[in-house]
């Protein structure tokens, strides 16, 4: 059941790339497993997916345990300072970077593990006061400030907009995050300026996001189904 529902989500991913002239393996598909046990990861995995997304980092240390070495974890949900080491050692990337204080941290841990780190930036695209996320306008100073951190690779952005009556009602976010990463493209800022990530679109927008330019979504629901209440 999880392989066939990874397989529609792929199909509708490729749909959506060909109704704008993008190829389907430019957008990279990450499961969101949060608050699903280990068990489904593991049945997810054997029909192929490899990227899973998890918010809460204990959960993803208690994971990483269990699933095998070919699972790599995004980290999607607000990372606090003293959990960073934890995310250094357990996941393949924290989209979640929002502040330098937290990018440091980081880095300090990752240069102990001899190790770097692929990251995105977290943007508060709707300016939402309730949301993490660097503001728009500050996004530009942070990226500069984070140059200084040889451990991490900024692959490009991120963001979780406000949540929309309708998934077209979402679409200006997605083209606002897209029309901000071609602003600061060029400028050296970007680990790969020729490819900057954009991290946008969930269950139910990610269609939408794909033709906004989203080369990450993160998609739970349509993959898994209803997540169990937090224990
Ligand atoms: C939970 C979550 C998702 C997945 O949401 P669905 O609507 O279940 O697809 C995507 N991104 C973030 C940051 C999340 O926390």
């Amino acid at each position: 059941m999880i392989s066939d529902n990874i397989n529609k989500t792929r199909e509708k991913i490729a749909q959506a790339a060909s109704r704008c002239g993008r190829s389907p393996e430019d957008i990279k598909l990450v499961a969101v497993s949060k608050r699903f046990p280990a068990s489904v990861i593991k049945e997810a995995f054997a029909g192929g997916q490899t990227l899973f997304g998890e918010n809460y980092i204990q959960e993803v240390q208690q994971k990483r345990a269990e699933v095998p070495a070919g699972v790599h974890f995004h980290f999607i949900g607000h990372l606090q300072t003293n959990k960073a080491k934890i995310a250094a050692e357990s996941c393949t990337m924290i989209e979640t970077v929002d502040r330098l204080k937290l990018a440091r941290v980081l880095g300090k841990h990752l240069e102990k593990l001899s190790t770097s780190m692929d990251i995105l930036v977290q943007v508060n695209i709707g300016e939402d006061s309730n949301k993490s996320g660097v503001s728009v306008n500050d996004t530009e100073k942070l990226l500069l400030e984070l140059k200084s951190i040889p451990q991490i690779r900024v692959c490009g952005l991120m963001t979780i907009p406000p949540i929309e009556p309708s998934p077209e009602d979402s679409r200006p976010h997605f083209r606002n995050l897209r029309l901000l990463a071609d602003e600061l493209s060029g400028k050296d800022l970007f680990a790969d300026d020729k490819r900057i990530e954009l991290s946008m679109g969930m269950s139910g927008d990610f269609h939408i996001a794909i033709e906004e330019g989203a080369t990450i979504v993160r998609v739970g629901t349509a993959i898994f189904g209803n997540r169990p209440a937090r224990k």
